[in-house]
């Protein structure tokens, strides 16, 4: 028999939205026994029936929830429709002429909390963050073979935040042969995608639109590319017309990643920098040198990973915005984006607005950029939505 957790009165309304988190303090009483990962019933304060979950002991997500449908049993059937109802959503978002690597599932925006899941081409990597995506993980397995048989599937679970569910880091093939690389096709464009060692599950799928926003304001452009990982926002300005791009990232072999994608994609060599610096020092040093470009990109990893990081954070956001604008010509452009989901939409305008002021100079947004459309975010889970972007005309 399930357990059945008990939540206090004062602490039902969330759960009732269908917010699919049940935190620690919002539960009265645990009636039987529970391990890791075990799927529970959750009731409000009087004992009617709120929510099926799984059960995470060690986090302060107590349940998330699988569904909030008493009829639904969370089997290999579940997994299968939710893949499936996934998938419709991808294929009306993504243009399979041009593109064939995408997020599949974007973990409770899609209803399967914990879990991650792109595919690349043939290749289906699985990313299980929580006690119940990892108990599961037979059934995912069950239902993505038979939804992408000729694809292998591969687990990249090496991430730290398993730790608060009390999981180790696990990277194993599930499924089939899984190559070290993988060659995507992205808006036409080819990309390599480390699939083994690359950051996340190999690619940063959510940047696609941003990505093709660069291209359509790159035409005859010296870009700088800051935060470049494999230098994909630089293969689609040269495809958009500009002149010459600069790669910078503190990580090799990105940047050897990068390299390839230039000569794979028939670009010249010789319109391409890498740059293997800390884009801070970087950024100083071309402030020092008067050195400016046509269009700077600000593509910086989470800086934010608590509420209590915040303030820090801001700082940090706010010093490499205005290092950015100070790098941009006159009349020319910032692209700027921050990927913390804790860093509010408003915020990170004001944050930019007191960047450009500290630099003296004037900035305009002309466009607002956000996750790409396989990235969606449910509307009874606002914590979905987590990357902004400004695109700016920056101005003595
Ligand atoms: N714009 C990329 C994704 C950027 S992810 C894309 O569209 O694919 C953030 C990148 O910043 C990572 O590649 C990481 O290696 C790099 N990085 C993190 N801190 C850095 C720093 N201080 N200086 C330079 N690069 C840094």
């Amino acid at each position: 028999m399930a357990a059945t957790i008990v939540l206090h009165p004062e602490r039902e309304k969330s759960l009732k939205r269908h917010h699919p988190w049940v935190f620690a303090s919002a539960i009265a009483e645990v009636k039987g026994k529970a391990r890791p990962g075990d799927t529970v019933e959750v009731t409000d304060s009087q004992g009617a029936w709120l929510a099926r979950g799984a059960w995470s002991p060690e986090s302060q997500i107590r349940v998330r929830a699988w569904t909030f449908d008493q009829n639904e049993v969370v089997d290999n059937g579940f997994f299968m429709r939710r893949l499936e109802g996934a998938l419709r959503l991808r294929q009306r978002v993504i243009n399979a002429n041009t593109t064939n690597a995408y997020r599949l599932i974007a973990s409770e925006s899609d209803g399967l909390p914990g879990v991650t899941i792109d595919v690349y081409n043939s290749v289906v990597v699985v990313q299980l963050l929580s006690a119940g995506a990892d108990r599961h993980r037979k059934k995912l397995v069950w239902a993505l073979t038979r939804l992408f048989p000729d694809c292998a599937i591969l687990e990249r679970s090496d991430v730290d935040v398993r730790k608060k569910e009390g999981l180790e880091p696990v990277v194993q093939v599930l499924h089939g042969d899984v190559p070290a690389t993988v060659k995507i096709k992205e808006n036409g464009l080819s990309i390599i995608v480390d699939v083994m060692q690359g950051h996340k599950t190999g690619f940063y799928l959510d940047q696609r639109d941003s990505r093709d926003a660069a291209a359509r304001y790159a035409k005859g452009a010296c870009v700088l590319n800051c935060f470049s990982y494999t230098g994909t926002f630089s293969c689609y300005a040269l495809a958009g017309g500009a002149s010459h791009v600069t790669n910078v990232d503190v990580s090799e072999p990105a940047l050897e990643l990068a390299r390839q994608h230039v000569d794979i994609n028939g670009f010249d060599q010789r319109m391409c920098d890498s740059v293997n610096a800390d884009v801070f020092e970087q950024l100083r040093h071309y402030h020092e040198q008067k050195q400016q470009f046509d269009m700077v990109i600000l593509d910086p990893p989470k800086f934010v990973d608590s509420r209590a990081s915040l303030n820090r954070a801001a700082r940090g956001y706010k010093d490499i915005n205005m290092y950015g604008v100070q790098a941009v010509k006159s009349g020319g452009l910032l692209l700027t984006f921050s990927c913390s989901g804790l860093m509010p939409a408003d915020l990170f305008q004001k944050i930019v607005a007191d960047a450009a002021l500290d630099a003296g100079r004037k900035v305009k947004i002309i466009e607002r950029l956000s996750q790409a459309k396989d990235h969606p975010i449910a509307s009874n889970f606002p914590e979905g939505y987590y990357l902004k972007g400004l695109v700016c005309e920056v101005t003595d």
